[in-house]
Order: C-alpha cells, then structure tokens, then sequence
C-alpha cells in the first residue's frame, strides 16, 4: 500500500514509523508512507501557508495556494488521478473499523491533514473527496488522526501482524468487544486466572469466551450489543 501525507508538519510521523509493528511492516514493504511538505509548495520567500480567516474570530486559516499546488502535483506525480483524496477533520464520517476495513482494501491512500483553525473551504469543494473524523473532539491537526487511521489500516495488511487470527478476533472486527485476556503466572498476588483457560477443553474456552464478550458488550456499549442481537436474530 501507498499511503501519502499532505500535511505542514511531516516530521511529526516519524515516531509511529520508527517504531513497533509499524516499523516492521515498512521494512516489509508492506506500505510506505510519503510525506508532502505543504510548506515546500508556499511560493513567497517566508513560505506562509496560512492567513486570517475573513470575516475576523481568532484562528488562522490554510491558504488555497499551497494545498492546490501540493496535491495537484503529487497527483501528477505519483498519478494517483484516481484515488480519493481524504481530509481528516471533525465534520468528517466517524472513522470505524469497517472503515479501517474498506481502506485496508485500497492500494493508495492520499490523507490530507489540516492545521490551526482550518483551511479554505475551496480546498474541500474542489480537492476532497471524502472526510474522516476520529471522534467527537478537537485535536491541534490531522495529523494524529492520520496516524490513526495508518495503524489501525496498516495491521490489517497481509502479513504485517505475525498472526492475523489475532485481527480478525479483536473488538469491532467480531461485531462484539474483546473478552478478557490472562497470561503466566497462574496465580498473581492471590489472584487466579480462571480455571476453564487452563484447562485445554477449546470448546470450553470458546464458550467461556463467547460469554464474556457479549455481557462485557452488553454492559459496556448497548448500541453494539444491540447490533450483535439483531444479527444472531437474523441467522
Ligand atoms: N475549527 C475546526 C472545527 O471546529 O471543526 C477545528 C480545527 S482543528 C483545531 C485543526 C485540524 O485538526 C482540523 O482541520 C483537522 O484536520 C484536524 N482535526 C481535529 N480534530 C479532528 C478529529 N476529531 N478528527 C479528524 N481530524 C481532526
């Protein structure tokens, strides 16, 4: 997978892919990200990429100039004509894993990050194809958010996880939330772990699972349990 960054502060992704399963997976080869500096694209000598909102309020506004002339090229470049262009910003569809699904399917991504206050409105009505938020609150940039949209797309990729039974069980993924997880020792400060882990009975252990699962999702998100109900209903 090809994954390009339209941001102004490129050097912010350097921890998420120096480190971890990330690492591994551009080492692989099984994605690699290219970062495009919006700044190298900003025409005057002080390389200014945001302005003043019109209109007035507080906040600073990116420039049309140097996002039109950095995502034009890129695509040029890279020709990427057909690939949707993705803005990450709080008006976007909630990012799910569904979503993380769809993308994972893709062989290219453009992610588009914005900054400060925002950006001009022209440069979503003529450059964006579809928008991305990762959740009711306000980050400083796109850039997090990109982030998370990269891990949580990048492990779905062949390969990248060791094990991918260990995706294809996590919560959202099973339509349920995960069920509790125990490892060595047995027993910690008196505390042991439940018996039926141990005891080498799979059905057992699937079902004690299974249980778990659903009243942790029953407890903890109703609209998920809900869900889950109406499809075991459905089969
Ligand atoms: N004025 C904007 C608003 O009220 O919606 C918030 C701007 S925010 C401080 C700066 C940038 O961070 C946004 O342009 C967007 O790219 C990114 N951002 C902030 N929160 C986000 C979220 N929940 N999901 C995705 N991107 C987000």
């Amino acid at each position: 997978m090809e994954i390009h960054i339209i941001t102004a502060f490129p050097n912010m992704f350097s921890g998420i892919l120096d480190e971890s399963i990330l690492r591994r997976a551009v080492q692989q080869r099984a994605f690699k990200v290219h970062l495009h500096d919006i700044r190298h694209y900003a025409k005057d000598k002080h390389q200014q990429i945001d302005d003043y909102s019109y209109g007035g309020g507080a906040g600073m506004i990116f420039k049309p100039e140097p996002i039109f002339d950095c995502i034009e090229s890129v695509i040029k470049e890279h020709d990427l004509a057909d690939v949707p262009v993705t803005l990450l910003t709080p008006a976007g569809d909630t990012w799910s894993q569904p979503k993380a699904v769809e993308f994972s399917l893709r062989n290219k991504l453009i992610l588009l990050c914005g900054h400060y206050k925002g950006m001009d409105q022209r440069i979503i009505d003529e450059l964006v194809d579809e928008e991305i938020s990762i959740g009711d609150y306000i980050l400083t940039g796109g850039e997090i958010a990109a982030m998370c949209i990269i891990d949580s797309v990048v492990r779905l990729l062949p390969g990248v996880l060791n094990d991918i039974d260990s995706a294809v069980t996590d919560s959202f993924q099973t339509g349920l939330l995960d069920h509790p997880h125990y490892t060595r020792p047995e027993v910690f400060r008196g505390l042991a772990a439940p018996k039926v882990l141990l005891s080498g009975n799979h059905a057992e252990i699937e079902k004690w699972r299974m249980e778990q699962a659903v009243e942790i999702t029953r407890k903890r998100r109703p609209d998920i349990y809900q869900k889950f109900i109406e499809s075991e209903n459905d089969d």
